[in-house]
Parts: structure tokens; C-alpha cells; sequence
């Protein structure tokens, strides 16, 4: 580790960021403004690739916007993914909108998002609510630190807090 320059992002760094993301129809649907910053771990799939991709070598300090397609963002939106599901086997209440948590075969805890309820019966989308859509960042990079030998162990970030979990 004691080659690396500290300024610029490369693979198993803690990348602090401040970002804003915009659909194309100029929604903005996620911004770290106000907030703390994101921090991961670059070269550990802890952002969607093709913003990743685009943030290697960037310096600290610099701003730069990415513009990511659905196939290196969130995925393509697949119609296979809506499912129907009886109403009696939701749980009493169930509006649209909502988000729910479900196991899959495999043992898998996926979210699902309900997309229609009727008397009969609810429709549930597994897609990513961003499937299929084209997302612009427009990202700030604020520090580049090493990683703590426990956050490669995890495989992401500890806020300024530490460990919590
Ligand atoms: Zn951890």
C-alpha cells in the first residue's frame, strides 16, 4: 500500500463522494446533498458499474457528470419480472408503491415492489425500481483514504463512526 498515491482512485480505496442522480425525463431521484457523503470501496461493485468504471484515476476534488445506461446501471427492465401473486397470500393492507420483502428459492431475501393490488390478486415487480432507465450522475470527489484491513474483510466502507453491525 505504501505506493499508492492517496489523491487519485484506484481499486481497494475508500472513495468519498457527493453525488445527484438524474433520469433522462430530468427527475432527480437520489442526491447525497445534505446528507454525508457516499463512501465505498473502489473495484468492489459497491456502485453500479459504469459510474465505477468512469471514477478510476479521477483526482480528488475533481467534478465530473456520467451518463450510465441501464446495462451498466441498475439492468434492463424484463416484463418476466412482474409476477401476480393471490391477495391472500399478502400481507393485509398491501397498496401500491410499497416495497416488500421476499425469500426466493434459493433462500435469497429479494425486495419486491408492488405494482398493482386488486380484489383478487397483486402484481409484484422484481425489477430494480431503476431498471431499464439511463441514469446521469453528477458526482464530486471529496477523499481518497486506504481501506481498514476489516473494511476489505467486509467488503465495504465504515462511516466515520466505525463498525456498526
Ligand atoms: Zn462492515
Amino acid at each position: 500500500m505504501t505506493d499508492q498515491n492517496l489523491d487519485k482512485i484506484a481499486d481497494g480505496l475508500v472513495v468519498s463522494i457527493h453525488y445527484t442522480l438524474t433520469l433522462d425525463n430530468g427527475e432527480e431521484v437520489d442526491s447525497s446533498a445534505g446528507r454525508e457523503p457516499l463512501e465505498y470501496i473502489h473495484g468492489q461493485q459497491g456502485i453500479v458499474p459504469g459510474l465505477e468504471r468512469e471514477l478510476a484515476g479521477c483526482h480528488v476534488g475533481q467534478k465530473l457528470e456520467v451518463k450510465v445506461t441501464p446495462e451498466d446501471g441498475y439492468g434492463p427492465r424484463v416484463a418476466e419480472a412482474r409476477q401476480d401473486v393471490p391477495i391472500d397470500q399478502m400481507p393485509e393492507g398491501v397498496q401500491p408503491g410499497m416495497q416488500l420483502q421476499a425469500e426466493a428459492p434459493t433462500g435469497e431475501v429479494m425486495i419486491v415492489h408492488v405494482a398493482e393490488v386488486t380484489a383478487e390478486k397483486v402484481v409484484v415487480d422484481l425489477n430494480h425500481p431503476l431498471a431499464g432507465e439511463t441514469l446521469n450522475f453528477a458526482v464530486e470527489v471529496l477523499s481518497v483514504r486506504a481501506a481498514t484491513p476489516e473494511e476489505l474483510d467486509h467488503g465495504h466502507a465504515h462511516g466515520p463512526g466505525g463498525h456498526d453491525h
